[in-house]
C-alpha cells in the first residue's frame, strides 16, 4: 500500500467534493495519498475533480449521487468498496443553502433545507460507519455552518439543519469512540466558494469588503483554510480529538 511521510494510504469520501470546500479537501486528502471518491450530485464535477487527481498522480473516483437519495448512496459506497475498499475516511460537504424570512418559508422548502443539509448527513454517516467498525478505525468530519452557532434572521431552516448536524456530530462521536472511529464538524464562515458567489449574486450576502469588515482576521476564508482543517482531524495524528465543534471563521465572534 503506497505511503506518504510515514501515513498509511486509507480511503476517503468527499460528498459535495465538486466544488468549494469539498473539491478542496479532495485535493488536500489526495496530497496525503489517500484513495478519494469524489461525490456529488453534480456527476460532470466529480468526475472533473477525479480526472485531475489522477493528472496529478493520484487515485480517485469521480460518483454521481444525491446525498437525499439512499439507494443512490449505497450503490456509490458498493462501487467505492469495490474500487478502493472500505471507506475510512469521511467527510460530508454536500450542502445546500437558502435565505427566506422566516414567515415565507414553505413546508416543502423547510423539508428539502433539512434533507440535504442533516439528513443527507446522516445517509452518508450511516453508508459509512460500518465498514469503519469493522476496521476498527475511521474519521467523519460533518461541515456544519456558523449560521447554527449564532443563529440566523433569514436563515432558520438552514441554521436549524447545520445545528442539527452539530449534534449528529457529537453523538456519533460518543457512539463510536469505543470502535476507534472520530467525529468532528467543522462549521465555516465567510469562506470564497461558487455557493458565497450565487448567494452575493442574488443579493443575500455582502460584497467581500463588507464580510471582510466583520471578520477579526480582516479577510475572508479560503477552501483550503477549511480543508487543511479537516485533513488534519481525518489523519492519525488527530486521534484524541472527537466530538469537537472546529471554528475556522478568521475570528468570527459568535
Ligand atoms: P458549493 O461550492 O456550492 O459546494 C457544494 C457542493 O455540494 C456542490 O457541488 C453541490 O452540487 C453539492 N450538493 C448540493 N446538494 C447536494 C446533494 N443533495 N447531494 C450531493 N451533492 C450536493 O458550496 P461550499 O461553499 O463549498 O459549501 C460546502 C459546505 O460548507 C456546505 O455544506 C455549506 O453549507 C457549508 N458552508 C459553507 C460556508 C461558506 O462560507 N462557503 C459557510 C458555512 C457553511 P450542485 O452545485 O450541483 O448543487
Amino acid at each position: 500500500m503506497p505511503q506518504t511521510h510515514g501515513r498509511r494510504s486509507r480511503v476517503a469520501v468527499v460528498t459535495g467534493g465538486a466544488s468549494g470546500i469539498g473539491e478542496a479537501t479532495c485535493r488536500h486528502l489526495a496530497e496525503r495519498n489517500h484513495r478519494i471518491a469524489v461525490l456529488d450530485l453534480d456527476g460532470d464535477g466529480a468526475s472533473r475533480v477525479a480526472e485531475e487527481l489522477r493528472a496529478h498522480g493520484g487515485e480517485a473516483l469521480g460518483l454521481t449521487a444525491d446525498v437525499t437519495d439512499r439507494p443512490a448512496l449505497d450503490a456509490a459506497f458498493a462501487e467505492i468498496r469495490a474500487t478502493f475498499g472500505p471507506a475510512e475516511i469521511l467527510v460530508t460537504s454536500a450542502g445546500l443553502v437558502a435565505f427566506d424570512p422566516f414567515e415565507n418559508i414553505t413546508p416543502e422548502r423547510w423539508s428539502r433545507l433539512i434533507d440535504v443539509n442533516l439528513t443527507g448527513t446522516f445517509h452518508c454517516c450511516q453508508a459509512a460507519v460500518p465498514d469503519m467498525v469493522a476496521a476498527r478505525w475511521g474519521r467523519i468530519v460533518t461541515i456544519s455552518s456558523s449560521s447554527a452557532q449564532r443563529g440566523s434572521p433569514t436563515m432558520a431552516h438552514y441554521a436549524a439543519a447545520k445545528g442539527g448536524v452539530i449534534v449528529l456530530t457529537k453523538s456519533l462521536a460518543r457512539a463510536y469512540a469505543p470502535h476507534g472511529i472520530t467525529v468532528n464538524s467543522i462549521p465555516p464562515s465567510g469562506i470564497e466558494t461558487p455557493m458565497q458567489h450565487r448567494s452575493q449574486a442574488e443579493g443575500d450576502l455582502p460584497a467581500n469588503e463588507v464580510m471582510a469588515g466583520t471578520i477579526p482576521l480582516g479577510h475572508l476564508g479560503t477552501p483550503d483554510d477549511i480543508a487543511a482543517a479537516a485533513a488534519f482531524l481525518t489523519s492519525d495524528e488527530a486521534g484524541f480529538i472527537t466530538g469537537q465543534v472546529l471554528g475556522v471563521n478568521g475570528g468570527a465572534v459568535l
